[in-house]
């Protein structure tokens, strides 16, 4: 346990120090860095309406308007990849733009590469692409929580925190990087913890730490689905009936949000321990945002029931490292290793 505090401990300060060095207003010498930019909508994407805002609305030339201080440091180009509020976001668009980063990656022409997007599933996208995209440089994604047309909107601020700190030489060979209100968080720590505040991303704590270049064996680009992986919630009283229509629509995995230390009522562990035999990989994790689910020192039985503990990784971040191992194995003692140790080899 101490260890894992002592590197939460580091990690914030890392991402604390880089965040404080991104605010310095360097100027930079030589040629300006190349940043390609990818826009996938969001709020700061987001245009007023009657009742609030629509999300991907407005164009990422419309966007980038309204931030001319952008061009001081890099030089830009953009692509519009799709425009929808994030909690739209799946697992075919996931696959495709993970193969978009990494074309354009490969192509050399690059120095890092900025996608505008959400904040309700940012934490997912970030973890998904830190897990598929192969090449050390800089990738962040940027969002805002008031519309692109909001007289206080927040997404300029972001935008231009997110490229002073990615055209910085220390920003190489990290993970993905989200930004909002000012900050930067990588993609394992990273979660959003309001559903107003304009700061509303922070980071967990996390025992692993995985840059997108490390070897994860997670190759994606010829993929053109991945495993079936649902999430059951629990709480007070909760019956069988999510978990039962999970196992009976044939997913792959399932991972249960299990209270507290990823606990689970009696009648929720029978059947997920029933599923397990029946081949179904079954992840037990906590719908408690700090702290993680270890098979260690819990009150339940993992290695006995065929249960894979989730480690730090949230449900919904174990849900795309469980889906993502099932492309490439069913051993559930591999498998067990990615939670634990993450996915260096
Ligand atoms: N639903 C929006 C989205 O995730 C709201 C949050 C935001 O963009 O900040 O796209």
């Amino acid at each position: 346990m101490k260890h894992r505090l002592q590197f939460f401990a580091f990690l914030t300060l890392t991402v604390m120090l880089f965040a404080t060095s991104c605010q310095k207003n360097e100027t930079l010498s030589g040629p300006l860095p190349k940043v390609h930019i990818i826009a996938t909508g969001g709020t700061i994407a987001g245009a007023s309406t009657d009742i609030g805002y629509d999300a991907g609305k407005v164009s990422i030339e419309t966007i980038l308007q309204a931030v001319p201080e952008l061009k001081q440091y890099a030089e830009l180009d953009y692509e519009q990849f799709c425009n929808i509020g994030s909690q739209d976001m799946n697992d075919s668009i996931w696959l495709s733009l993970a193969k978009r980063v990494n074309q354009v990656l490969e192509s050399g022409k690059y120095d890092a590469i900025l996608i505008t997007h959400g904040t309700d599933v940012m934490e997912e996208t970030a973890f998904f692409l830190n897990l598929t995209i192969h090449d050390p440089k800089p990738v962040i994604l940027v969002g805002a929580m008031r519309p692109a047309d909001a007289e206080d909107a927040d997404g300029p601020y972001n935008l231009l925190t997110a490229v002073k700190a990615i055209v910085r030489p220390e920003a190489v060979g990290r993970e993905v990087m989200c930004c909002l209100g000012g900050k930067i968080y990588e993609a394992g720590a990273a979660f959003k913890n309001d559903t107003h505040s304009i700061d509303a991303l922070s980071a967990t704590s996390v025992d692993w730490y995985l840059p997108h270049n490390a070897n994860t064996g997670f190759y994606t680009d010829n993929l053109e689905e991945l495993p079936e992986v649902g999430i059951v919630y629990c709480y007070g009283s909760n019956s069988t009936v999510a978990l039962e229509a999970f196992i009976n629509a044939g997913y792959k995995g399932i991972v249960l949000a299990g209270v507290g230390d990823g606990n689970l009522n009696q009648e929720t562990l029978d059947l997920a321990a029933q599923a397990v035999k029946n081949g179904v990989m079954i992840v037990r994790s906590s719908r408690i945002p700090f702290g993680g689910v270890y098979t260690e020192g819990g009150e339940v039985d993992d290695e006995k029931l065929g249960f894979i503990a989730s480690g730090s990784l949230s449900p919904q971040k174990s849900r795309i490292l469980l889906m993502l191992a099932l492309t490439v194995t069913q051993d559930i003692d591999t498998i067990r290793s990615y939670f634990q140790n993450g996915v260096y080899r």
